[in-house]
C-alpha cells in the first residue's frame, strides 16, 4: 500500500535567541522522535556570530529545513526597547505554505497574527509559548483585568489571577501592563492548542488554574482557554564548541564542586557603567569564584536596555582599574558571549546570577544550579518572583525590582549566600528536587514526553488540506 505523505509542520519563531533556540530544539525533536518533516522559517539575525551559530547549527537532521526569510520590513513598525511591543511584521508564510502544503503551523507569541493565513488555508495553528505558564496565565487574564480596572492600574497592589498565587505588582515591571499588547495576547485564545516550555511539577497551580478557569469566557471571539500542553524543559542540547567554551571548561575543571557563580544577563541584557563597577566590586568582595559574561555598558539608560548591541568589547575599558589582575586566581571574565549551557552543566558551577530570562531558568534548574535573581526587563520580574517566592530555587538580589543601582555590598552578600550560606543550601536542595522532576518529565513515559507525543499524534491524524 502507498505510504501516507509525511506530515509537514511549519514553525515560525520570532527573532531573538530566547525564541529561536527552544523552537529549533522542538523542531529537532519532532523530526528525530516523531518523524515529521519541519520547515523552520528564520529571519536573518543581526547579532553576534556566537548567537548566530546557535540559530543555525552546522548539522541538522535531513527532514529539518531552515528557510531563510528576506530581512523584515520595519518601515511600518514603531521601534521600542520593549520587545513585547515592537517585533517584526509577519513574514510571507502564505506562499511558503501553499508551495509546500503543511499539516500544522506552530507560531511563537509575537507572530500570532499568522493564524489568519493558516485559517484561510484551513490549517490549525498551535502556539509554542517560550515563557512561563505564569506569563501565559497573566496574558489570558490581562484583558479581563484591563476591563475591570478601565485600563487604570495605578492603585493595583496584587495581581490575583483566578486560581493562582497572588503576585505583588512591585515584582512585575510596568511594561507588562502595556495595553499595546492587548491585540496580540487576546488572540492566544484562538489557537488550537498551546505548547508551553515548562513541566507539570514546576508550575502545577498555574497550570491547573489555566485548565480550570476559562479566563476568556466573556471576551469574544474565543470561548475558552485552548488545551495547554507542557512539553519542557525544551533547551538547547548542543552548543558550538568555541575557544571560549574550551577556556571556561578547562578553568572550571580546576575549581571545587559547586564553588563557581556564573554571571550573565541573557542574550540582550546590558548594564550601566556604574552598575558594572558595583557588580565587579561586589564579586571581588564576595571572595567567591566566578565566570562573568560582560557586555559593554550602555549608559543611555540608567539600568538596562535590550537592543543595545555589543560592538567592540574590551572589558579593561570599563571594569574597575586592576580588577582583572586582582581576581585572576578566582574569576574568569568572558567578553560578550559565554557557553551558558556548558558552564551550567559543569559540576564546579554552584550558582547563577541571572536576569531570569525563561530559557536561563530552564537551563539552570535541570542542572541543579540555584540562582540569584536580578531581573532587568520584560517578564523577568515575574520570573524572579516565581523563583524566589513560589518555588524557592533562587535568592533575591534586593533592589533589582526598584531598578536602582545594586550596590557592591548587596552583590557580595547574595553571591556569598548562594555558594556558602544557609539560605543557599536550602535553595540548592530545592533546585535539586526540581532538577529530578524535570528529568522525570522528559523521560520516556514522563509528563512532558507524553504530552508532546499526544500532540504529535493528533497532528499526524490531522485531515490533509
Ligand atoms: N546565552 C548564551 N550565552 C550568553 C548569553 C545567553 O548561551 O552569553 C543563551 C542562554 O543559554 C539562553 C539564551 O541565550 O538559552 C537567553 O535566553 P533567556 O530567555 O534566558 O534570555 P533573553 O536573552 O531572551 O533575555
Amino acid at each position: 500500500a502507498a505510504q501516507p505523505p509525511q506530515p509537514h509542520i511549519t514553525i515560525l519563531p520570532s527573532p531573538g535567541l530566547g525564541h529561536v533556540t527552544p523552537l529549533l530544539e522542538l523542531a529537532n525533536h519532532l523530526v528525530t522522535h516523531h518523524s515529521f518533516k519541519v520547515s523552520f522559517l528564520l529571519y536573518p539575525s543581526d547579532s553576534s556570530t556566537a548567537s548566530d551559530q546557535l540559530c543555525r547549527p552546522a548539522t541538522l537532521p535531513s527532514d529539518l529545513h531552515i528557510i531563510d526569510l528576506p530581512p523584515p520590513d520595519f518601515s511600518n513598525i514603531a521601534v521600542d526597547d520593549n520587545d513585547f511591543v515592537s517585533h517584526p511584521p509577519i513574514p510571507p508564510v502564505c506562499t511558503l505554505i501553499i508551495d509546500h502544503p503543511v499539516t500544522v503551523l506552530v507560531v511563537d507569541m509575537f507572530f500570532i497574527d499568522a493564524i489568519d493565513v493558516a485559517n484561510e488555508l484551513s490549517i490549525p495553528t498551535y502556539l509554542f509559548f517560550t515563557s512561563s505558564t505564569n506569563l501565559l496565565a497573566f496574558s489570558f487574564y490581562f484583558p479581563t483585568l484591563d476591563q475591570e480596572l478601565n485600563g487604570d492600574f495605578s492603585d493595583l497592589q496584587m495581581i490575583n489571577i483566578p486560581g493562582c498565587k497572588g503576585m505583588p505588582v512591585t515584582d512585575m515591571f510596568d511594561i507588562l501592563f502595556d495595553r499595546r499588547v492587548l491585540p496580540m495576547i487576546t488572540r492566544f485564545a484562538e489557537v488550537a492548542g498551546i505548547l508551553v516550555n515548562t513541566w507539570e511539577e514546576l508550575e502545577p497551580i498555574t497550570l491547573h488554574a489555566m485548565r480550570e478557569n476559562p479566563f476568556f469566557v466573556q471576551r469574544p471571539p474565543a470561548t475558552a482557554t485552548p488545551p495547554v500542553y507542557t512539553v519542557g524543559p525544551v533547551i538547547k542540547m548542543n552548543e558550538p564548541v568555541t575557544e571560549t567554551t574550551h577556556r571556561c571548561l578547562t578553568w572550571l575543571d580546576k575549581q571545587p564542586q559547586n564553588s563557581v557563580v556564573y554571571v550573565s544577563f541573557g542574550s540582550g541584557g546590558t548594564l550601566s557603567s556604574e552598575q558594572i563597577i558595583e557588580l565587579a566590586w561586589g564579586l571581588e568582595l564576595s571572595k567567591q569564584r566566578f565566570i562573568w559574561v560582560v557586555r559593554r555598558p550602555i549608559d543611555s539608560n540608567a539600568s538596562a536596555t535590550y537592543f543595545g548591541g555589543d560592538g567592540e568589547n574590551n572589558p579593561v575599558e570599563y571594569l574597575p582599574e586592576g580588577f582583572l589582575g586582582r581576581t585572576k586566581e578566582v574569576g574568569l571574565v568572558v567578553p560578550s558571549w559565554g557557553p551558558q549551557v556548558a558552564v551550567l552543566s559543569h559540576l564546579s558551577t554552584g550558582g547563577f546570577l541571572s536576569h531570569c530570562g525563561w530559557n536561563s531558568v530552564l537551563e539552570s534548574i535541570p542542572n541543579g544550579v540555584p540562582m540569584i535573581a536580578w531581573p532587568l526587563y520584560a517578564e523577568q520580574g515575574m520570573n524572579s518572583w516565581f523563583l524566589v517566592e513560589d518555588i524557592g530555587v533562587a535568592v533575591r538580589a534586593v533592589g533589582a525590582e526598584q531598578r536602582s543601582v545594586m550596590r557592591r555590598e548587596e552583590v557580595a552578600r547574595v553571591v556569598r549566600m548562594v555558594v556558602e550560606g544557609e539560605e543557599g543550601k536550602v535553595t540548592r536542595c530545592r533546585t535539586i528536587e526540581l532538577q529530578q522532576s524535570a528529568k522525570r518529565a522528559l523521560d520516556c513515559g514522563g509528563s512532558s514526553s507524553l504530552s508532546l507525543s499526544q500532540v504529535a499524534q493528533s497532528w499526524k491524524t490531522q485531515p490533509k488540506n
